[in-house]
């Protein structure tokens, strides 16, 4: 076991597995490319320990080189990838491999064929030690990999966490035994995202909104966020499909947190056995469902309160609210039994002060953790 900042780690791969999964990728790329000579370009900074080992074990003409993205994630305004180390110059007519340490969501791999797409390389593939299917959502194929792993955040040869673990001669993992994952529940305006922000501090959780991340791809204009407006605009609920899909890529996005706090998911019964599945994909669970209690009068007062000052128009329309609640009533009862049958439910005062509320729910963690 090691500890970085900290977490800690346990063994996963030793050197005799990860140089396998490097020759076997140098192995692929010679049956393909002997004959002639590419180019391979390193991605910085995680995949220096695997583009040493892998020309090591490729003995064939090449070339290489190595680029360095931005951590800002995704593209500019202007539509172009901010690189720190650009691509080299004379890519004209040549064939380029990417050499990537890993291959997770595919985020890093869509701002690499989007700079690619404007050069007039020959033939552009992608090479990557590490490969992660199950959450990886992009449209291109990985051309060659090492290993494909499950869904489990790894540190150690070149991969790292927050900077640390980049030395270590042997692949570790995290150990994820001692997450909190809790569900806040209750109506809209009961104080969640207030009672979240505590939380999250306290316990170092990561905090999804559905709703914040709905309002947030509304206004980036995204195809998903055109979808949701739809239905946000009406106080009625996004079709479970979609939701389900987006709260799973904010979970995945995250695999270093200490646990999570879903608000505003699952509030309908199919989200929380859908929930349940996939947590259990992962190795992990929900140690508790929290409901804020406070009655639809005091609510409705501090939604409209917060509409004049957010300008959210589904709260600034009591007919909208009481749409919202009556969505609550409807749908979200079943998602309370749920929980209920598996003794997670824990109801709390929501009416008070702030930090009184606070109080209440810390007492409830405690008793889980
Ligand atoms: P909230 O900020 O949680 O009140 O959510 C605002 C709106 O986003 C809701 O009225 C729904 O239209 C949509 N939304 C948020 N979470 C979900 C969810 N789990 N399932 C379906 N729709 C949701």
């Amino acid at each position: 076991m090691i500890q970085l900042h900290d977490k800690i780690f346990t063994p996963y791969l030793n050197e005799t597995e990860i140089q396998q999964a490097v020759a076997s990728v140098a192995e692929k790329i010679a049956a393909d490319y002997k004959d002639e000579t590419p180019i391979f370009v390193g991605v910085l900074n995680g995949s220096f320990m695997f583009v040493s080992d892998f020309l090591k074990a490729y003995q064939h003409p090449c070339e290489v080189s190595f680029v360095k993205l931005s951590s800002y994630q995704g593209l500019t305004s202007t539509g172009i990838v901010e690189t720190l180390l650009d691509l080299p110059a004379n890519l004209e007519g040549r064939s380029v491999i990417i050499l990537e340490d890993i291959i997770d969501t595919g985020r890093t791999l869509q701002q690499l064929v989007h700079l690619f797409s404007k050069t007039n390389v020959k033939e552009f593939k992608i090479a990557s030690l590490f490969y992660k299917p199950d959450v990886y959502k992009g449209e291109y194929t990985i051309d060659y990999f090492g290993l494909a792993i499950p869904d489990n955040f790894i540190v150690g040869y070149g991969l790292d966490y927050n900077e640390l673990g980049r030395n270590l001669k042997e692949v570790y993992q995290l150990n994820q035994k001692h997450m909190i994952n809790l569900v806040l529940f209750g109506k809209p305006g009961a104080g969640k995202g207030t009672q979240a922000e505590f939380l999250k501090e306290k316990y170092n959780l990561k905090h999804i909104s559905t709703g914040d991340v709905f309002r947030y791809n509304i206004k980036n204009g995204t195809e998903l966020g055109t979808l949701a407006k739809s239905y946000i605009d009406k106080g009625e609920l996004v079709p479970d499909e979609v939701t389900i899909k987006m709260l799973q890529e904010e979970v995945e996005k995250n695999s270093q947190a200490d646990g999570f706090i879903f608000d505003g998911f699952p509030r309908t019964a199919a989200q929380a056995e859908a929930l349940d599945n996939f947590l259990e994909s992962k190795d992990m669970a929900i140690n508790a469902t929290i409901a804020l209690e406070a009655n639809d009068e005091v609510l409705i007062e501090r939604l409209l309160e917060r509409g004049k000052v957010s300008g959210r128009s589904d709260d600034q329309d009591v007919s909208k609210i009481r749409n919202r609640f009556d969505e609550y009533n409807i749908k979200t009862t079943p998602v309370k039994e749920f929980y209920e049958a598996q003794g997670k439910f824990y109801s709390v005062n929501g009416i008070g002060t702030i930090a009184e509320i606070t109080e209440r729910l810390t007492k409830v963690i405690e008793e889980i953790k």
